[in-house]
């Protein structure tokens, strides 16, 4: 690979290093935050979309625009991919592995761990340089100090794009397995919803006395915010795999019972809980009443 110099306009990112030259896939809400932010720490960046006029903006604010990804492949080191999804990935890389070598290949677009590994293990047979990325980021979070994206697969993949990686956001390598970003990106999305959908019944409940969800979110952050250093506790209960004390799953299912009928009483359903209380049900039944109800993670474990 062979770093092109393009000098920043901003002396405060000048160095001795050259920045290297970027290639952004894929011009949605997050690949376009992507290029913009490229563009202010002076990368010379190549940009390509399916529908070609979303290169126009950026074109006119100083990317290259490439009428095919090959194209904006060529005069880069470092190619970001942002699509939808994992078969738009595949399906506009795999054409054109031969362009991609030499170059170190980053695949920010979401994908589950196995896709990950798949295009890992694809990117590893055609002899490509090949990255997994995940953003936990919006996209006007891109840049900022709140700006974190987890990479996993090769480090010297890691390593070489590294200077462009920076640029986006805190730049955290999780390891050789090309799936271990996306597995945690996944986990911390599947912790996101769930405590989002605990707002959103919330919300439902308090609307049924006129009380606004706006003023609801207000009681939820504060709950919450009180409540969840206990997050440790659980964990160490967790990690332990002694669940002789703590919060008993029968009372942990009393608790639960009086929420989803509270619930149905104001005539808001309470689908989202009713899980848990079927796991902590399974532990009763199974002479476990009486242990720390965290123990049914252990139930999660598809079998
Ligand atoms: P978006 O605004 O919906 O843009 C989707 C992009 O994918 C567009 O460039 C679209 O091209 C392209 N695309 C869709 N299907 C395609 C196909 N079959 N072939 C080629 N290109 C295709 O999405 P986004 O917000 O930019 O998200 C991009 C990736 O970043 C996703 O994987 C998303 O999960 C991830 N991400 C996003 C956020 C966020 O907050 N937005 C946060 C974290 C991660 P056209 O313009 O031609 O339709």
């Amino acid at each position: 690979m062979a770093p092109h110099h393009r000098p920043t306009h901003d002396p405060q990112l000048r160095n001795d290093m050259p920045n290297q030259t970027v290639a952004v896939l894929g011009l949605g809400a997050m690949g376009s935050a992507i290029a913009a932010r490229l563009r202010d720490t002076g990368h010379d960046t190549a940009v390509w979309n399916r529908t070609a006029a979303k290169t126009a903006p950026h074109a006119e604010a100083g990317s290259r625009a490439a009428a095919t990804v090959a194209e904006a492949a060529a005069s880069s080191d470092v190619v970001l991919v942002v699509l939808l999804d994992h078969g738009s990935v595949r399906e506009h890389l795999e054409p054109v592995a031969a362009e991609l070598k030499d170059k170190v290949v980053v695949n920010l677009t979401t994908t589950t761990p196995n896709e990950a590994r798949s295009t890992a293990a694809w990117a590893a047979e055609h002899g490509l340089t090949y990255l997994d990325g995940a953003i936990m980021a919006t996209p006007d979070m891109i840049g900022t100090p709140v700006s974190r994206l987890l990479y996993s697969g090769e480090r010297a993949a890691f390593d070489a794009a590294h200077e462009v990686l920076a640029t986006l956001g805190a730049a955290d390598y999780e390891g050789e397995d090309a799936g271990l970003a996306s597995l945690k990106d996944m986990a911390l999305l599947t912790s996101m919803y769930q405590l989002f959908s605990g707002f959103i019944q919330a919300a439902a409940m308090m609307r049924t006395v006129g009380v606004p969800a706006v003023a609801t979110a207000g009681e939820v952050s504060g709950w919450l915010g009180a409540i969840l250093p206990h997050l440790d506790q659980f964990a160490a209960v967790i990690d332990s795999r002694d669940y002789s004390g703590g919060q008993s799953a029968d009372f942990t299912r009393a608790a639960i019972g009086s929420l989803i009928t509270a619930s149905r009483e104001q005539g808001v359903g309470a689908d989202f809980l009713e899980p848990l209380l079927s796991r902590l049900d399974e532990l009763s039944a199974t002479g476990r009443g009486g242990a720390d109800w965290t123990a049914v993670n252990e139930q999660l474990a598809i079998r």
